[in-house]
């Protein structure tokens, strides 16, 4: 091959349009990042793609297409990019319907993320861009044994907190005991040899801790009530809960079932962007060529013999662009309200479409008690009230001050807790942590909360699919309505995902190239 130097090729192919970033990767002069790096063959003729909505789809859309050297122009709604994928911090400002402006006066240094706040290790491609935008990743802790259960209701562990870790190994360890007794008198039919029916009854002897005679006895793993130390200080073990305190108390109804464990979503590791998810989108917002229009507000998308017409609406008036082509990702709720001229079907897609209700609440801390008080770093309170979950953070640990999440729910205690107003829903938050943190009441110093589904331009926390659905309306949003691409995590299998917002954005982007330059590509690639 007849050599250049990398400086020469450089410095040429910076005065190329997009096409420059795929042909330093078939030189190998820029390094693959693992996972998968997008890396489309051929160049654009520089022809217009109009992007609606400046989300994680919106941005990694227009990133990956103006490598290949397509002028995007992305229209967004708000007065900033990342769509859910935001992080509060002081000076963040937000509206929902029918509630005044609310302005987060947090201490510098310190936020929450309302959207997005955990990386699965697995979503490859959420870690990849990371990576290829230089957004540095801390370890987030999700699990945590000494965090709380807390159950309202009538039961003997009801009404006070219950440390997650005597929960856990008091089930395994009355659940193997139940078990291995079954084995041992062969009362279930295992179809096991005798010899290996033994080495069930030793395995769940180790799993729930079991003494010689197979009793489930307590033991140090559910923590101790003195903890051993120097000298005679041996540590004292309580005695277990017994397993009908525990139903009865409500700790096994699925408000506290494993869910952290055993998602595979939620199985660590995880991690976090340093100093808030957004991040990742302020990263990709920095890539871009072609800043994002803000306060852009799409009235109208359009299908036309040439290509594809996009009304807004901005502080200047009414606005009409034209494009060659479009991809929408505005979420299906404000979607339906746009005016458009899709197919029946599409239409039909979009306006039925079912989006989660979900909200958070930020609460600020003088002091980080949970730490300093309650050794827990990190991870997750369950309750079965409105809270549903608190969140520690896995960020600046020992540090003076410090945030948690005060309640994260979904659905009917989402809604009720949704129509509260700002102030009311702080009062609910500390009102029923303070039951489980006392603390609460000497530490507290301000809030911010997000309802999702209240939240103009996003009215939900994400799509909700049923296997009908994904039969039917689902799959209308797969094809392009003519010239309009539908992409975000609505047009996945990766809902409430930001990995489904990355996939969805290449698999548009690949459709559009292949079809501008006549190439038949597919993807994943
Ligand atoms: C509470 C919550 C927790 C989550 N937790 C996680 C998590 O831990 N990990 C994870 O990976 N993912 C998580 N997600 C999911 C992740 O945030 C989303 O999947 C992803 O951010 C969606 O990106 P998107 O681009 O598809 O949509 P969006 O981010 O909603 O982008 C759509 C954009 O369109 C704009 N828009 C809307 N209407 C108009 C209009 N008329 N004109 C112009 N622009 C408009 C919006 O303002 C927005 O910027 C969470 C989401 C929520 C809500």
């Amino acid at each position: 091959m007849n050599q250049i130097s990398r400086r020469k090729f450089l410095q040429h192919s910076s005065k190329l349009a997009g096409g420059a970033y795929p042909a330093m990767m078939a030189l190998g002069l820029l390094k693959d990042a693992p996972a998968h790096a997008f890396n489309l063959p051929g160049n654009a003729k520089g022809e217009h793609i109009i992007i609606l909505g400046a989300g994680l789809a919106g941005l990694t859309a227009a990133y990956e297409l103006q490598k290949q050297g397509y002028r995007c122009t992305i229209l967004e709604a708000r007065n900033r990019a990342g769509g859910r994928c935001w992080s509060i911090r002081k000076g963040s400002t937000h509206t929902e319907t029918g509630a005044p402006e609310q302005k987060a006066a947090f201490d510098e240094g310190l936020y929450f993320n309302a959207g997005p706040s955990r990386i699965p290790h697995h979503h490859q491609i959420s870690l990849h861009y990371c990576k290829e935008l230089n957004v540095p990743l801390q370890v987030y802790n999700n699990v945590n044994e000494s965090a709380y259960y807390f159950s309202e209701g009538k039961g003997p562990l009801s009404n006070k907190k219950v440390r997650v870790r005597e929960v856990h190994n008091d089930m395994r360890g009355h659940l193997s005991e139940l078990l291995a007794k079954a084995v041992d008198s062969d009362k279930v039919d295992t179809h096991l040899t005798k010899e290996d029916a033994q080495k069930v009854v030793e395995y769940l002897r180790a799993e729930g801790g079991l003494d010689l005679d197979k009793l489930y006895k307590a033991s140090a793993r559910r923590g101790y009530i003195e903890p051993p130390g120097v000298g005679e200080k041996a540590g004292r073990v309580a005695d277990p809960h017994t397993l009908s305190a525990i139903v009865s108390s409500g700790l096994l109804d699925p408000d506290f079932y494993n869910v952290a464990e055993y998602t595979y979503e939620l199985q660590t590791p995880l991690f976090q962007a340093v100093g808030g998810m957004d991040m990742i989108a302020k990263a990709f917002e920095k890539k871009l060529l072609n800043p994002v229009v803000f306060n852009a507000v799409v009235t109208t998308v359009r299908n036309t013999d040439k290509g594809v017409e996009v009304k807004y609406k901005s502080a200047a008036g009414e606005k009409s662009i034209t494009g060659d082509l479009c991809i929408c990702t505005i979420p299906l709720p404000v979607l339906s309200n746009v005016d458009h001229n899709f197919s029946s079907n599409v239409s039909r897609a979009i306006d039925y479409a079912n989006y989660i209700k979900t909200g958070k609440i930020g609460l600020q801390f003088k002091r980080r008690f949970w730490e300093e008080d309650e050794n827990i770093y990190g991870g997750i309170t369950h309750t079965n009230n409105e809270l549903t979950q608190i969140f520690y953070p896995s960020n600046d640990y020992l540090g003076k001050k410090g945030m948690l999440i005060g309640y994260y729910n979904f659905n009917d205690k989402a809604r009720v807790v949704g129509d509260l107003s700002f102030a009311q829903r702080e009062q609910l938050a500390l009102q029923k942590g303070k039951l489980i943190h006392p603390q609460y009441d000497q530490e507290f110093e301000r809030s911010f909360s997000v309802s999702w589904h209240k939240t103009q331009y996003n009215l939900g926390g994400w799509a909700l699919y049923s296997s009908e659905d994904r039969q039917t309306s689902y799959k209308a949003l797969l094809t392009p309505d003519k010239n309009v691409y539908f992409a975000g995590e609505h047009t996945t299998y990766l809902n409430s995902w930001m990995a489904g917002a990355f996939e969805s954005a290449r698999q548009v982007a690949t459709a559009i190239h292949g079809r501008l330059s006549e190439q038949r590509l597919a993807y994943p690639r």
